[in-house]
């Protein structure tokens, strides 16, 4: 039944529209122009993104001309309303652009832009937040952005890497605060942040999947998250809701599952196990017998999901006592940027843009800092607990104390001695608060 309502809609306005195109191409001067409204340009390692916002869904064209190199966009019965100067030029592929009329009413929007650059366009229709869009991307000859190379080792001795993935970007701003914070801002500079933290500590290299203001999509994401062979993926967010008052962080993973800590040991084994089996498979590179897949599969899933739980877990509790926290357990939901299931998975919802108080804080580098700080104390705690890190070879040199430490469960964690974690931090007794820090011993 539905289908058959869609189709009489979608063809009256085929025959609207052909009407309208009569109209116009008689000449009639009733005709409303599409308004080119506002332009904007995303500049990413792998293309530039330029967005045109539209009155109204159009017709345009688009092709190319060579000597010197220019990619020419005809947007027909048009106006140009959007200040072209307000971009910033030149661009790693685009140069220069203007704008003039046709005859025939059609704007036509000329980019100058380096050699052996492809465009790719196409319409968005109007959203709630967005009006009608035309995206042009222009997508220089592949230089090879992820240096595949540095990551397809996946032997013992490699560097652990971690994904950082800093939400949304470009074109998708993610959630807005009261007094314009937005999301896309806070996220990346978060990402940023730890990754300079990751890259400090001994044997840890962070990936950002985003470097800029950019859109990435969430194919692209878990894409790249498998091209570098990524052991842990973090994906960085801030949330927000109607009620200003709300605040405080949560953690999402993937599954249903409520993992223990025996069935995260056993995962963690059969995983360790998994590894020489698959054969240091590359990514993307999966077992071509179907059978085969299909356990390692259920396998690597279920290891994936249970670390990733383990994750969330110790990520909460790092987050606990320094900031507000909504949900106390990690949450499971279906994101589709956390369907690397073979490594675990995390995404963290650091607070609520939507309290202005919350907002006003993030916006802040020292509070960045701070939720950076408690994300890469996550990470190392976990490999440290996997056995990939040694304690005392980390950065880490400050350790918070958590419901339930005491000294002596403290200096086995970090493999050093009680007596030592009394000197350096001149402790007449052993008794610690929940949420106190002390110091650890070099290595
Ligand atoms: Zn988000």
């Amino acid at each position: 039944m539905k289908e058959q309502v869609k189709k009489r809609v979608s063809h009256s306005s085929v025959s609207l529209l052909v009407f309208c195109a009569l109209l116009f191409f008689t000449a009639s001067p009733v005709l409303a122009y599409t308004n080119i409204n506002d332009i904007r340009m995303w500049t990413a390692p792998d293309h530039t993104r330029l967005v045109f916002d539209l009155s109204q869904s159009t017709k345009y064209e688009i092709f190319r001309l060579h000597n010197p190199e220019r990619i020419v966009i005809d947007i027909a019965n048009s106006k140009m309303q959007a200040k072209l100067s307000s971009l910033t030029l030149p661009d790693p592929v685009l140069l220069s652009l203007r704008h003039g009329k046709q005859k025939n009413g059609t704007t036509r929007i000329v980019l100058d832009v380096k050699n052996d650059v492809s465009p790719r366009s196409f319409l968005l229709k109007k959203s709630t937040k967005k009006p009608h869009r035309l995206v042009i991307d222009l997508i220089p000859k592949q230089k090879k952005v992820i240096k595949t190379k540095d990551f397809t080792h996946p032997g013992k001795h490699r560097d652990i890497i971690i994904a950082v993935d800093a939400g949304h970007g470009g074109e998708d701003p993610g959630a807005t605060g009261k007094n314009k914070l937005k999301e896309k801002t806070v996220t990346l500079a978060v990402a940023k942040q730890l990754a300079r933290l990751i890259n400090a500590e001994p044997g840890m290299k962070a990936v950002l999947i985003r470097t800029g203001d950019y859109y990435v999509s969430l194919k692209k994401r878990v894409r790249k998250v498998r091209a570098i062979n990524a052991d842990m993926m973090i994906s960085i967010h801030a949330d927000a809701i109607k009620v200003r008052s709300v605040k405080g962080a949560s953690v999402y993973t993937l599954s249903e599952s409520g993992a223990t800590p025996d069935r995260v040991a056993a995962a963690l084994a059969a995983k360790e196990n998994a590894v020489d089996e698959i054969g240091g498979t590359m990514p993307g590179q999966e077992a071509t017998d179907p059978l085969v897949r299909g356990i390692l599969g259920d396998m690597a899933k279920r290891d994936g999901l249970d670390s990733s739980e383990m994750l969330a877990n110790l990520m909460i509790k790092e987050l606990t006592g320094t900031f507000p926290i909504k949900y106390s357990q990690p949450k499971h939901a279906r994101f589709a940027v956390l369907t690397t299931l073979e490594i675990p998975c995390i995404l963290v919802e650091m607070d609520y843009i939507s309290n202005p108080k919350r907002e006003k804080l993030l916006k802040t580098t020292a509070h960045q800092k701070k939720l950076a700080k408690a994300m890469h104390s996550a990470s190392v705690n976990f490999f440290t607990r996997m056995g990939r890190l040694s304690p005392q070879k980390t950065t880490a040199h400050v350790h918070t104390v958590h419901r339930g430490e005491s000294l002596w469960s403290i200096a086995k964690q970090y493999g050093v001695s009680v007596s030592s974690l009394k000197k350096l931090n001149q402790f007449k007794h052993s008794t610690l608060k929940v949420g106190q820090r002390i110091r650890l011993p070099q290595s």
